[in-house]
C-alpha cells in the first residue's frame, strides 16, 4: 500500500497537497483507493475521497498497527567520506528503526562539518522517504555533526564497532532487559588506534561481526539489524 504525508486534518479527513499530492498523482491513485496516512506516530488506513488541483482529500478507514523496536537504538555513524554512502545510511537506518542518527566526525570520516549540516536536510527527506516506504510513522531524531571525542556511555548498553580489535561477538552482547543502547560505527577506512581505545577506556564494549571486515554500511545494518531482532526475545 502507498503511504503519504498529508499537509493538514479535517475531521475525519486528511489534505494531501505540495509534493505529496505530485506523488499520489505519479501513483495513479483513483478515488475510492486505499492508501496509508502517517500522522502523529500512527499510520490511518483511508480511501481517497476527492482529488482536486492542488489538493487530494482522503477519509478515515481505519488504523493500521505498527510496532515500535523493543531496544531503542542511537547510532553514532562516522559519516562516510563518500557521502552517497551515508545517504544510504539514513535510508537503512530508518528502516532498521535507529531512534536516532548521529553523524559522528572521527579522525578518518568525512570532516567538513559546515558540509554536512547543509546536508541535515536532504537526510531528512530521505528518512521522511525511508519512513513511508517501511511502514514506519515515527521519524528518527537527526542530531547535528559531532565529534567522536564527545561521545559518552550514556546508553544502558554501548557499543563500538570495531574490527581492528578482538571485541566479544554480538551473540554475547547481554541484551535482555536493555531499553536504550547506543551503538558506534567507524567511517570507510575504521577507527584510528587512539579512538578505539578512548571509547573502550570510557566504557564503550567492543564488538567484532564474523567471520570477515564488513563496509561501514554493512557493519550498521547487520549490527543494528541483529540487535532489533533479538532485543526484547
Ligand atoms: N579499512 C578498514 C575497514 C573499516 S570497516 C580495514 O582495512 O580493516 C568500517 C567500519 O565498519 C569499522 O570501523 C567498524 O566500525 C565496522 N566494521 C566492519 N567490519 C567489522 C567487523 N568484522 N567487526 C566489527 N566492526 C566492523
Amino acid at each position: 500500500m502507498h503511504i503519504f504525508f498529508p499537509s493538514s486534518k479535517k475531521g475525519n479527513r486528511f489534505v494531501i497537497s505540495g509534493e505529496e499530492l505530485k506523488h499520489l498523482k505519479v501513483r495513479r491513485i483513483s478515488p475510492g483507493e486505499e492508501l496509508g496516512i502517517i500522522w502523529e506516530e500512527k499510520i490511518y488506513l483511508c480511501r481517497l475521497s476527492e482529488e482536486r488541483k492542488r489538493e487530494a482529500l482522503c477519509e478515515i478507514v481505519g488504523e493500521i498497527e505498527t510496532k515500535k523496536p523493543e531496544v531503542e537504538i542511537t547510532l553514532y555513524q562516522a559519516v562516510t567520506v563518500d557521502l552517497k554512502t551515508f545517504d544510504m545510511i539514513v535510508q537503512k537506518a530508518t528502516e532498521l528503526g535507529v531512534v536516532k542518527l548521529v553523524p559522528t566526525i572521527t579522525e578518518r570520516s568525512f570532516r567538513r562539518r559546515e558540509v554536512l549540516l547543509k546536508r541535515m536536510e536532504r537526510w531528512r527527506r530521505i528518512s521522511k522517504e525511508a519512513m513511508k516506504q517501511s511502514g514506519r510513522p515515527y521519524e528518527m531524531l537527526i542530531e547535528k555533526p559531532t565529534s567522536i571525542n564527545s561521545l559518552k556511555p550514556e546508553h544502558e548498553l554501548n557499543v563500538i564497532l570495531d574490527n581492528f580489535y578482538e571485541g566479544i561477538p554480538v551473540r554475547e552482547l547481554k541484551l535482555s532487559g536493555i531499553e536504550k543502547l547506543g551503538i558506534v560505527v567507524g567511517p570507510e577506512g575504521g577507527f584510528s588506534e587512539r579512538e578505539g581505545s578512548m571509547l573502550r577506556e570510557k566504557g564503550f564494549t567492543s564488538v567484532k561481526l564474523e567471520p570477515h571486515t564488513l563496509r561501514s554500511e554493512t557493519a550498521m545494518m547487520v549490527s543494528v539489524g541483529i540487535i532489533v531482532n533479538l532485543a526484547g526475545s
